[in-house]
């Protein structure tokens, strides 16, 4: 036995291991030393201990770029989907070195925010909402003096190596176009990407499209790199339309992603600028019956909705052809990403489903795409959009966060009347060396996530 293989933590022996950078899929025994892929290796690896991966695929851990829990409820069910790394990315945080603070050392999976715009807006213009603003951040124009106070708050968070800008004009359609320019001045000049959640939504202009050309021109006219959130829900009908504009602009040399969840319905709070006058139209023409209370799982009425508007509180948003879904969900280049948030296991089932739901329905049920390209939405473009060179690969040298499913098992369990289900056939799941999933169980009293931020 040769000296490498002595000083191996762990073996996963015999797994199919697919790595979307390098295209390998193959049976191969993958070694683990020090939090790190040490080796992957055609003939058997010997270390202290070994998890028999005979049938199941072994590769990279899933990187959320888009999850607003970022609380112990939300990471067990994020790391039983397969995800080591949940960000949040599209509200971003006020505070980001207190933010990543209260999470060090008490994290199951890897964790990191945005410098977000919602909540610095919602900061300088003393907003009583909590996640979105719900009264004095929405409407108002900011005072130069008030712009310089958020951009103030945004360029503190960049410098305490928050991963980019966050941004959901939607919730803040005060934010004129100067503001939102200025902001992708300041993404530009600090080499972050900005996360958007678009102005508006749905085919009647001023719509999705409109409002993804605003973004467009910015990135171009500044250089920042754009990513889009949830491309479906705001574009709907029209969202093949706006990924042609992407990967279009993307050949102009614009910098430019997108991203997208596997699910026919949205979700967002009631009380949010989203149900503002003209919700149904913005929403691709629906009503009362296709919003979904998540506490209860009703459909509402516009008794209902008008009682729960002034109360506040998530609801499902029933929303997105089927067929929109799935152009997204198997586009090579549209990336995987939850927008998941679950509280006391209530909430939309993509929080806990997502990247199972994509492996198991997409490509095991429907073959619509193959599992090397669902991998690399889900692992490697989120890595390279923010530039972790070591995570998003199962190769040696690369940090072992690592997931193991099985191809033919696995499948989402969450729904919109129950969603803090576990998804099922990922059975091993490790962050940095340590085992959190173990024959398909979270092992408690383990934190071994870590702080991601900003490198340059
Ligand atoms: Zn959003």
């Amino acid at each position: 036995m040769s000296a490498l293989a002595q000083e191996l933590d762990t073996v996963i022996s015999r797994g199919f291991v697919v790595d979307p950078e390098t295209k390998l899929q193959a049976v191969r025994d993958v070694g683990i030393r020090d939090g790190r892929i040490a080796a992957v290796s055609e003939s058997p690896l010997h270390g202290r201990e070994t998890i028999d991966a005979r049938g199941l695929v072994v590769t990279a851990g899933f990187i959320d770029l888009h999850q607003h829990g970022q609380t112990p409820e939300n990471y067990a069910f994020k790391a039983r989907d397969g995800v080591t790394t949940a960000l949040e990315l599209e509200v971003g945080v006020r505070s980001v070195a207190a933010w990543y603070a209260e999470r060090a050392g008490k994290a199951l999976i890897n964790f990191g925010a945005s410098a977000g715009h919602i909540p610095a807006r919602m900061a300088v213009f003393n907003d009583s909402g909590g996640l979105l603003p719900k009264d004095r951040a929405i409407l108002p124009q900011a005072t130069s003096q008030q712009l310089s106070g958020i951009l103030a708050i945004l360029s503190r968070g960049l410098n305490e190596g928050a991963l980019g800008v966050g941004m959901g004009i939607a919730y803040t359609p005060g934010a004129t176009r100067e503001e939102i320019f200025r902001i992708f001045q300041l993404a530009a000049a600090r080499r972050r990407t900005v996360f958007v959640h678009l102005r508006s939504s749905g085919p009647v202009e001023p719509g999705g499209l409109d409002a993804l050309q605003e973004v467009l021109s910015d990135a171009a006219a500044t250089g920042a790199r754009l990513h889009v959130v949830h491309i479906t829900s705001s574009e709907l009908r029209e969202t093949p339309l706006a990924l042609e504009m992407i990967h279009s602009a993307a050949r102009q040399n614009v910098k430019v992603s997108t991203e997208a969840y596997p699910y026919t319905a949205g979700m967002t709070d009631i009380s949010s600028a989203i149900f503002s006058e003209g919700w149904q139209q913005r929403n691709g023409g629906i009503t009362f019956k296709d919003l979904q209370w998540a506490q209860t799982g009703e459909r509402l009425t516009e008794e209902s909705f008008a009682r729960y508007r002034q109360q506040g509180g998530m609801v499902a948003i029933h929303s997105i052809p089927e067929d929109v879904v799935r152009a997204a969900v198997t586009a090579p280049d549209v990336m995987i990403a939850s927008d998941g948030i679950l509280e006391n296991g209530k909430g939309h089932p993509r929080a806990a489903g997502t990247y199972a739901r994509v492996l198991g329905r997409y490509v095991r049920q429907q073959h619509l795409l193959s599992l090397m390209d669902a991998l690399a939405k889900m692992s490697l473009l989120p890595a390279n959009l923010l530039g972790f060179s070591n995570k998003g690969r199962l190769q040696p040298g690369a940090d072992a966060d690592i997931t193991i499913f099985d191809p033919e098992k696995v499948i989402d369990r969450a729904t919109f009347e129950n969603p803090a289900q576990y998804s099922e056939g990922i059975p091993y799941v490790m962050v940095g060396g340590t085992w959190i999933v173990k024959n398909s169980e979270i092992q408690p009293g383990l934190f071994p996530g870590k702080a991601v931020r900003y490198a340059n």
